[in-house]
Formats: C-alpha cells, sequence, structure tokens
C-alpha cells in the first residue's frame, strides 16, 4: 500500500503562530486614517477591533503564542492531514508529486475556523459581547457563528444579497449555529440604505456588505466587527497551516519546489505559503504562487496603491494590490475571491519577488475540480478549484519537462455546500468572463485622489 496521508499527532500541534511582518525584505507601509489620511493609531482602529487584536496587526513579533482556549477548539479538527495525491499524479501521468493540506476537515468545511476562533476568543477576553461581519458565500459567516457559539458571543453576519438568495445552505449553517444572517445591501444600516436608494435591486457585493458591518458595529455598544481575510492578523492565525506543513512534509521525507493556493484575500494561501516563505527570504529555490480568478485579477492586473477596504469608504486605506474599491467583480461561483483588495502582507510580497501572482479560468477551474473529484475524491469548493487548476498546469509542466517537481497546495475547503455551482457547469450555464482594460482602468479611477504608497504601480 503506498502511503496517501501524513497525520502529525495532536500532541505536535504547533504551539505559536509564525508572522511573517519580522521577516519581510521590504517593511510594511501603514494603514491609513479614512478621513485624515494619516498612518492610523491603535486609537483609531479602537472602534472597530479589540486592542488586543490591533496589537497583533500592528506587531512584528516573529511567534506569537496561541492561546491554550484556541488550542483546545483547534484539537477539534487540527492538525489537518496532509494528503499525496497520488491519483491525481497518476491521472496526469505525471513525474511530479503532488501533495496537499486538507483545511476542508473543519467543522465549518475550510480554513477560515483558523482565525474566526481565534479572533472570537480574543474579542470574549476583551469584553465584546457582538461581532458583526460580512460573507460573500458564507464560509466565514458560518466560521464566525460556529466560533462566538463556542464563546457565547452573539453575531451579527451581512450576507451579500445575492448569495443569500442563491445559497441557502450556508445561511442555514449559520442560524444553527445561532447567528442572526441578513441579506445586504439591508435597510438596517445608514450605508444600506444608501445604496438601496441608488439602486433598489442591488445585487450587493463584499465591499457594500463590509461598509454594512462596520456601521453596525461602530453603532452598537459592546460590538466589534471582524475581517475573515485581508487583515495582518489573519495571516498570522493561518499560519497554523503552513507551521503544520513543514513537520508533515518532513514526515514524508520531502521539500516543496512549488507551492500553491488559491487567493482571495489572500488568507488561505498566506497561510500555508509563509512559513516556507522564510525559507525562500533566507535562499531557498521555490516557487510561491497565488493563483486568482482571470475576472477579478487584483494581482495580476489591479496596481499597488492605497485604498479603501469597503465600498462606502469608511475602512482604513490599506496599501495593497487592488481594482479600486467601487470594482464589483463578475458572480463567479467562486465567492470567496470575489474581493476588489488583496492582503497587503501578499501584496508586499509580490513586489518583493517572493510570491508569484497567477490567474486562471472559471472553465478551467471546474475542469481541474472534476479531475480532482474523480482521482482522488474529495469534491472542492470552487475557490480552491483554482489552486488545483494551476497544480495541474505545474504538473503537465514538469511532465513535458521531465522533472520531478514537488508540488504542494492548499485545499481550502470541501464543495458539498457548493453542488449549484457544479450543476451550472453541467448544464453549461457557466463561461469564462473576459474583463476589458476599460473597466478596470474606470473603477481604477476612483484612487487618484488617494495617498499614494512609496512603491506604487
Ligand atoms: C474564503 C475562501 C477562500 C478565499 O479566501 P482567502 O482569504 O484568500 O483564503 C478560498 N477557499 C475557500 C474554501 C474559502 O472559503
Amino acid at each position: 500500500m503506498e502511503i496517501k496521508k501524513y497525520l502529525l499527532p495532536e500532541k505536535e500541534m504547533p504551539r505559536k503562530w509564525y508572522n511573517i511582518m519580522a521577516d519581510m525584505p521590504t517593511p510594511m507601509e501603514p494603514p491609513l486614517h479614512p478621513g485624515t489620511g494619516q498612518p492610523c493609531s491603535p486609537d483609531d482602529l479602537a472602534p472597530i477591533f479589540p486592542m488586543n487584536l490591533i496589537e497583533q496587526e500592528m506587531s512584528t513579533d516573529r511567534w506569537i503564542d496561541i492561546p491554550e482556549e484556541v488550542l483546545d477548539k483547534y484539537a477539534i479538527w487540527r492538525p489537518s492531514p496532509l494528503y499525496r495525491a497520488t491519483g491525481l499524479e497518476k491521472a496526469l501521468g505525471t513525474p511530479a508529486k503532488i501533495y496537499f493540506k486538507n483545511e476542508g476537515v473543519s467543522p465549518a468545511g475550510s480554513h477560515k475556523p483558523n482565525t474566526a476562533v481565534a479572533q472570537a476568543y480574543y474579542n470574549k477576553i476583551a469584553g465584546t459581547k457582538k461581532i458583526t461581519t460580512e460573507t460573500g458565500a458564507g464560509q466565514w459567516g458560518s466560521a464566525l457563528s460556529m466560533s462566538c457559539a463556542f464563546f457565547g458571543i452573539e453575531c451579527k453576519v451581512f450576507m451579500v444579497k445575492v448569495s443569500y438568495n442563491q445559497k441557502p445552505y450556508r445561511r442555514l449553517m449559520m442560524e444553527t449555529w445561532g447567528a442572526n444572517c441578513i441579506p445586504s445591501p439591508s435597510t438596517e444600516t445608514q450605508a444600506g440604505r444608501s445604496i438601496l436608494e441608488k439602486d433598489p435591486d442591488s445585487p450587493g457585493s463584499l465591499g457594500m456588505a463590509i461598509s454594512e458591518a462596520v456601521e453596525a458595529a461602530v453603532t452598537t455598544p459592546d460590538t466589534k466587527y471582524a475581517l475573515g481575510s485581508v487583515l495582518n492578523h489573519v495571516m498570522i492565525h493561518q499560519s497554523i497551516i503552513g507551521l503544520e506543513a513543514i513537520k508533515q512534509m518532513k514526515m514524508a521525507g520531502d521539500y516543496p519546489d512549488i507551492i500553491i493556493g488559491s487567493a482571495g484575500g489572500g488568507s488561505n494561501f498566506a497561510g500555508l505559503a509563509m512559513p516556507f516563505a522564510l525559507d525562500k527570504i533566507n535562499g531557498k529555490d521555490i516557487d510561491i504562487i497565488a493563483v486568482e480568478p482571470a475576472s477579478c485579477p487584483t494581482l495580476t492586473r489591479g496596481p499597488f496603491a492605497y485604498d479603501f477596504g469597503d465600498t462606502v469608504k469608511m475602512t482604513p486605506l490599506l496599501p495593497m494590490h487592488t481594482l479600486g474599491h467601487n470594482f464589483v467583480p463578475a458572480p463567479l461561483h467562486a465567492g470567496g475571491l470575489r474581493y476588489h483588495g488583496m492582503s497587503p502582507i501578499v501584496s508586499q510580497l509580490v513586489l518583493d519577488g517572493i510570491v508569484r501572482p497567477e490567474s486562471v479560468r472559471q472553465m478551467e477551474t471546474f475542469e481541474a475540480g472534476l479531475k480532482f473529484a474523480r482521482s482522488e475524491g474529495y469534491i472542492s469548493a470552487p475557490e480552491c478549484n483554482h489552486a488545483i487548476a494551476m497544480t495541474i498546469k505545474e504538473a503537465l509542466k514538469a511532465k513535458e519537462e521531465g522533472k520531478e517537481k514537488t508540488i504542494l497546495f492548499n485545499w481550502s475547503g470541501h464543495g458539498l455546500v457548493d453542488m449549484r455551482a457544479y450543476e451550472s457547469y453541467f448544464k453549461g450555464n457557466l463561461s469564462d468572463m473576459d474583463l476589458p482594460q476599460d473597466v478596470i482602468d474606470a473603477a481604477l479611477k476612483d484612487l487618484e485622489n488617494l495617498p499614494k504608497p512609496r512603491q506604487a504601480t
């Protein structure tokens, strides 16, 4: 029998998160206050986040202790298994060795509880009674709902309206975990009302839902806001993925030449890749690839600029690759990848040549997902199919070149609640949507009068 999975004993689960901000070749530029354009102080962020998370957001400590209460929750599904994708290797006839980290084993079905549990815990000890957030397809909303239930915090989720109507199951998961989920734009906030006034039939977007959730947090007592990706503290929490994977690759007697993850806000990609990126910073030759949809090409076609995280311009300005805060991505099935911005850490590492961005088209992601399901069994989230599509490309390139490459990718979540997307694919209702340059240029006009980072592109 060939060895299929590498299971780390529970007692060997990492006890510290890794913070790449300690090792970045170029120091990060600070977030700016949306009103003054000056660097944000911790106090500026205090109405939105608890101080313990703000400290992490700004920390340059390399190692951060994972609290015991968080480890106890992680132990429900962590350490997650590392698999060798022998079935996919055979189906492709590639000499490449393919490994994947299975983050779909969490109760919510994706990597998102790695930060949701931590954020709920830090809010709990800071005295937060209620957390507001936004969600697209519902992966983040469900992860946070579960985590708030663990720590006895009320949870309110603004869900992008088009997804709320199309994807009832994740909403029901949120309700099962005790959260209140409402479609956005809603009439509950000033931001929602102003969007509806202009467009009563607005399908919503992540940028709009973030505006609503932030407004609800700052106008409700004892309430904070939580973000499921993009921010530095989220990348730190997700490093548990890569720290486990380093140990598991050792068990396999291997080391990756290529690391791949899908990138929406950048968190599952960074979580797997950052602990390995430290080796690259120290001279090791690794190709680290962030994969995004061709129809929402933040890293591959968006400039590095200061931009708002939301549509209504309430959030701090972040230095990141962006398509502009008013960019509304095509109704792609990978809802978790439909975001105009990108993690500042991932953006900076692209500028520094540590991370290589690539984009793939929707049709090839579903083809890849079917190939994976039929060779490995697991049905992947549409977001995750982006990483699989890139893995297949690299494995076929290795075959052509006759090279024995080792590829490691992040299997960020299962697709069992996304079968409608597969149905659309089977019915021939999906297509590749080209994104004309003038659409991007128009959205980028909104950045013209904003401050520019030093390395603006
Ligand atoms: C949310 C999500 C993503 C994209 O978000 P990142 O922050 O870029 O990781 C990818 N895969 C799955 C399964 C998701 O739920």
